[in-house]
């Protein structure tokens, strides 16, 4: 990239996948665009490890978290807090007139299965919401033994998982970990522009789904399960964002997800022990540590607007804290078409500026 940008979101899109939103229209209805549509379902698929539908939604990932909230509980739900995204979540909840509870933890904080499982305990609920990978602290929570406790101690409680900035650069295998809806949107980790979301949703969340009034239109499981099994969405979907969907599904697939997952996982370690010869620390503890976005303590006297001025010399761009965390920490998003070589021009590019600044 002439320019990286290490911020999480929206993130670097190729030049080539920005050029297939270029192509001509076709009327969604047609056996061509159906073709497109049904492909781009089953590449998902394997990113998600599933059997399961996965619904490709006009809409970025915030309206998931909606149909997820409005097609899987009546009333009950518990929403796992632990910053900015997965608070949306809760917020989403709340203003659709469900009755959200939450177990929430500070910012830098994980989610462990002891807290879910206590919450769980003491009440019943319908839904619970999790964020897989908190984009505002860079913490990366234990899905799979979350999601372990919930089916010992609440089996009847759907597991709604948000995977916004981490699928495609964490395995997370909705299947065997028995997630029941599971999403993304792309301007994240799929490195697509903004404007689209995939969620996969399993049997047991469309039988729920079935039995929950007010639904809504939109975002109705029910009713997008009929067309795409028919003639792709109930409404007409951003076809160019598609086109470039079904491009970057390939290129992510001819990466390999393996391939794709240690090249994230590798540039976070790297980040990890460029902070740690810094004796910088990380805002996330040992075992809660993001595999697509390291998020580092500052001292007060790094001024990350500063070392941006700097850097967009550079051509970089770094992210700042999140809310209270701005100044405090910044963000190095390494995921989606970001390489190591990226992250060490970066590094190379800290270190060049630091000792300007007595750092
Ligand atoms: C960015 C983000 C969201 C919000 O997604 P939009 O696409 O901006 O609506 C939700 N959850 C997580 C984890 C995110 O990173």
């Amino acid at each position: 990239f002439m320019s990286p940008m290490f911020v999480p979101g929206p993130v670097d899109v190729a030049t080539d996948v920005l050029q297939q939103q270029a192509k001509a229209m076709l009327p969604h209805r047609s056996k061509d665009f159906e073709a497109i549509f049904q492909r781009c379902i089953d590449k998902s698929r394997q990113i998600f490890f599933t059997e399961s539908r996965v619904f490709i939604m006009t809409n970025s990932g915030s309206g998931a978290q909606e149909a997820c909230v409005r097609n899987l509980a009546r009333e009950k739900v518990l929403s796992c807090v632990n910053g900015a995204c997965s608070n949306r979540w809760f917020t989403v909840a709340t203003a659709n007139g469900k009755q959200a509870s939450k177990i929430e933890v500070p910012m830098g904080q994980g989610i462990t299965p002891a807290m879910v499982a206590e919450a769980l305990a003491q009440d019943s609920y319908e839904l619970i919401t999790i964020v897989h990978n908190e984009t505002s602290t860079g913490v990366m929570n234990p899905v799979r033994e979350i999601a372990e406790v919930v089916h010992q101690v609440s089996p009847d409680t759907l597991i709604a998982v948000d995977a916004v900035s981490s699928l495609s650069g964490a395995r997370i295998e909705m299947d065997a970990w028995g997630i029941d809806a599971l999403f993304t949107s792309s301007q994240k980790c799929l490195a697509l522009p903004p404007g689209l979301a995939l969620c996969a949703v399993n049997e047991r969340a469309m039988e729920r789904a079935k039995s929950v009034p007010n639904r809504g239109w939109y975002f109705d499981f029910v009713l997008l399960e009929k067309h795409r099994n028919k003639d792709s969405t109930p409404m007409t979907p951003a076809m160019s964002l598609i086109f470039a969907l079904d491009y970057q599904l390939d290129r992510i697939l001819a990466e390999g997800l393996d391939n794709r997952f240690a090249r994230h996982s590798a540039m976070a370690q790297r980040s990890t022990q460029w902070a740690g010869a810094k004796g910088w620390p990380l805002l996330a503890p040992e075992g809660f540590r993001s595999q697509t976005l390291t998020v580092v303590t500052n001292p007060p006297e790094f001024d990350c607007a500063d070392f941006n001025k700097f850097l967009a010399g550079r051509n970089m761009r770094l992210a700042n804290g999140y809310g209270d965390l701005k100044g405090k920490t910044f963000r190095i998003a390494h995921m989606g078409e970001i390489q190591m070589s990226d992250l060490e021009n970066l590094l190379a590019a800290f270190d060049e500026y630091l000792p300007t600044k007595g750092l």
